[in-house]
Order: C-alpha cells, then structure tokens, then sequence
C-alpha cells in the first residue's frame, strides 16, 4: 500500500506489540491417538500471534461465494486442499465474525469449536503427517471490515452496488477460513456468485462467466502462489479495458462507473510501469496484471496479487509503488511481519527510480531532501526516533518508518555498493526468492555476496536504530 501521511500518529505509541510471545502448541487431549496432537493456533509470527496454524500447509483455496448485495449476506463453502506437516489431531483455520454451518474433512463431518479468530477442527479420524487432507467449510452471514489504528478499516468493505476486499495484514479471515499468514501461500479459485448485471473481478485470470436464474457465477483462478492478505475481490459494476505489456502480460483493467474519466490513465500507466519495471527487477511474476479503481474514496490502496486495488485515483507514482509491490512483497513475501520494510521501503524505493529515470529527481537528491529536513517536519519523529524501521511493531508498520526510511536504506546502499552491484542484487532478489518467503538477513546476506562487502554496519544504522544514521 502507498504511505498513509494522512493517519499518521507521532512518536509516543512507538513499540508495544513487540513484545509479544510465541503462540505454543497446546498439549494434545486424552483422546488423540498416540504421536498425534493438535496443530498451533497460531503461525508463530510475534507481530500476531493468532494469524496463521501450525501442523499444515494449504496448496489450494476452492472457495465459493454466493454474496447478495442489497441483503449484504455472504452464503459460501471453502474447499481447502492441504498437506498434514505433523500427525494431526486437531487444527485450526482463521475465520473472524461470520457464522459456520458444517465442516468435513476428507468427505466426513468434522467436530468444530470457534473462540476468537479460530475455527478448531478436530477430524474424524487423526491425519497423517506428509498426507494431503480436504477440508469443506460451510459458513457465511454478513461480513465486516476490522480496523487498526495506522490504516483504518479494512478486510470486506461494502459499497453501495457490491464491495470489495483490501486484507493486508489481517483481513482475509473475514472473509474465508485461511491460513492467514503470508508464509503460507496457496493458489485460489473463486466462484463468485452475483445479482444478473453485477461483475466480479479477482486476482489471476479469469475462468468464465455462466447466467442462470437471474444470478452470474465468474470463475477467477489464481495459479502462481498467493498470501492469504493478498486474495481480492471487486464486487459491483464495472468498465473494463484489455490489453498486453510489451512482454505480453494480458492486463485487466477495471474502475466504476463514476471514475469512468480515470480508466485509460490508470490502464495506460500500468502498461508503463510493468514495462519499466521489469526492466529494473526482472520478469513479471504473475500470470496477468491490471488496477481497479473502485467507485467509493478511501485514502487506502493495495498491492493485491496481480491486479491492485485502488481506493483513491492513483498517479503514475502510486502506480508504480502497487505494481513494484508484485515483485517485492507479493512474489518475495515476509516470513514475518517485522520484516515490512522489504514490501515497503522497496516500493518506496521503486517511486524514487522511476522519477530518477523519467526526467525527476534522483534517488539520492530524495534521499538528501528526506535526510536534511528539518526536526520541526511533523514527520520528523516517525522517520528518525520514535521506531526501527526494521522492527516498527505491529501496530505501527504502516507509518511512514517502513516506507521513508526502507526506502533511504537501499539508496544508502546503493551509495556504498556502487549501481552495478546495486541492480544487479534487486534482479538476484527477485529471482532467487520468486513466490517464497523472506527475512532481512536473507537480504542483506545477498547484499553482502553480491557487493563483496561487508554490510552489517551499514543495515543495523539505518533498520536497527531509533536515531539518524550519521556514518554507515
Ligand atoms: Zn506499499
């Protein structure tokens, strides 16, 4: 997403959430067979204890949703497709608010309990670690957005004719039983359900569109690897352009009727962006790309796998940023949280070079006018005392530390490294980590073999203090 200048809180709410420990496994029950025990409820992930399950791996989201506007009711079946990493006994799947009707597991009805966020499953029968397992989960009722302070509502967002789905970081999970952490990616295929004369747009390509009974069902298929937080859904009606990049990437380029002015622009400077981008990070990773722009403002726009999302008019800067976002971020994903600078600082990054090459600024002068400002900028704190942009806490990863001061440490390294080795690391990057998961250390381990310099100094100053850099 593009940094939020506008709900940006200053310096004292700094780190809390920090300090919060790993979810344990519970102990197993009398009941489960020996060597077989429950799955953790949470993904181990101190950012967010709860997000995410131990003891599987999901391969495959089937999820079909009938969703009736006017009612505001969602009536769906998730199939999910997964492989069993521990002897099971019992697992958990993320599912805020709505209500569950039936879940199976491997075709036989299943035991289930809800508290919080999780939905605990215990099989009939107990489930064989490396073994693939299906589970069937019937649920639905109205769904509703959550909220967090730095980025306000989000997850499924009504609008006046359908709505749609922005879930970074903890949103999917209002909206399909997931496991909802980014280290564990799956494809998806949506059958979405609608009033005859509403359109659904999704992430991937699309699988068709069948009419009956004054309902249309659109088939949309992602089959490239997928955070949970990244599956999107645009709901309502729609104009819609087609097209290729230069390198033949179909685009998919959709926005309501009433910013019907904005369709060519945003389709237009998509094209451009692709075009320049993989000429800085190397080969597209998806299948497809595009924008939506939906009909209601909010100051909120999403890198969903891609196609973005786009709650405002997008400049060719925003652009940019969501579709820099499909290499960094998207295809090389967070194996936590902490680690948002990597999505962040690298879109940031990626605005930066794109005015450095198109006539604007440089990257350094961006950096020099950032570096120099003065301590009564109101952003001051954010970007220099109040967090670590390589730890912001997980209340705080969406203000300015992440996306600034991420930004300021790659051209910080681009000083040091030279631009050769500098480019020549963001294509390593991008093609040694497609559709897997990443920590800094992985990055700056690169860094350091691409460059055959020692980089540790120069990383802990600008990610690991909560003070300017002055020598790095
Ligand atoms: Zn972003």
């Amino acid at each position: 997403m593009p940094p939020r200048i506008r709900t940006l809180r200053l310096a004292a709410a700094a780190l809390t959430a920090g300090a919060c420990v790993l979810a344990a496994a519970p102990p197993a029950t009398a009941a489960a067979p020996h060597g077989f025990r429950p799955g953790a409820p949470g993904g181990g992930d101190p950012y967010f204890p709860a997000e995410g399950n131990g003891g599987y791996d999901v391969g495959h989201y089937d999820l079909s949703l009938d969703y009736a506007p006017a009612a505001d009711t969602l009536a769906a079946t998730a199939v999910i497709s997964a492989r069993a990493t521990q002897d099971l006994s019992r697992f958990d799947l993320d599912l805020k608010q709505l209500t569950v009707k039936s879940v199976t597991v491997n075709g036989r009805k299943a035991k289930y309990t809800r508290k919080g966020q999780e939905l605990a499953i215990t099989p009939a029968k107990g489930l064989h670690r490396g073994k693939k397992f299906t589970v069937k989960v019937v649920y639905g009722g109205t769904p509703k957005p959550i909220e967090r302070p730095d980025i306000g509502k989000f997850g499924w967002i009504k609008t006046p004719d359908g709505a749609y789905v922005v879930s970074e970081p903890d949103g999917a999970s209002t909206w399909f039983p997931s496991n909802d952490h980014p280290q564990d990616k799956a494809t998806y295929t949506y059958k979405v359900t609608v009033p005859k004369g509403t359109q659904v747009l999704s992430n991937g390509e699309p699988g068709g569109t069948t009419t009956k009974g004054g309902k249309s069902t659109f088939v949309w298929n992602e089959r490239t690897p997928m955070a949970s937080y990244l599956a999107m859904l645009a709901i309502g009606k729609f104009q819609v352009k087609k097209g290729k990049t230069a390198s033949g990437v179909p685009v998919i380029t959709a926005v309501a009727p009433n910013r019907a002015d904005e369709l060519t622009t945003i389709h237009d400077d998509t094209i451009k962006a692709i075009d320049w981008e993989e000429k800085v990070f190397g080969k597209y990773p998806f299948q497809s790309t595009g924008g939506i722009r939906v009909g209601v403002d909010v100051e909120f726009s999403l890198e969903t796998q891609s196609r973005p999302i786009y709650g405002f008019e997008p400049d060719q800067g925003v652009i940019v940023h969501e579709l820099a976002h499909q290499w960094f971020g998207d295809s090389v994903s967070v194996k936590r949280w902490k680690d948002i600078w990597l999505n962040e600082g690298f879109a940031t990054y990626a605005e930066w070079l794109w005015d450095e090459q198109h006539g604007g600024r440089t990257a350094k002068q961006t950096f020099d006018l950032l570096y120099n400002e003065p301590t009564t900028w109101p952003y001051y704190a954010d970007l220099w005392t109040a967090r670590q942009a390589g730890n912001p806490g997980a209340d705080e990863m969406f203000t300015l530390t992440a996306y600034y001061r991420g930004g300021m440490t790659l051209q910080a390294l681009r000083g040091r490294i030279g631009d050769k080795a500098f480019f020549a690391l963001l294509k390593q990057w991008t093609k040694l980590h497609r559709n897997g998961n990443v920590t800094t250390k992985d990055f700056i381990a690169l860094a350091e073999k691409v460059s055959h310099k020692q980089l540790d100094g120069l990383f802990h100053a600008w990610l690991y203090t909560k003070s300017k850099p002055t020598t790095w």
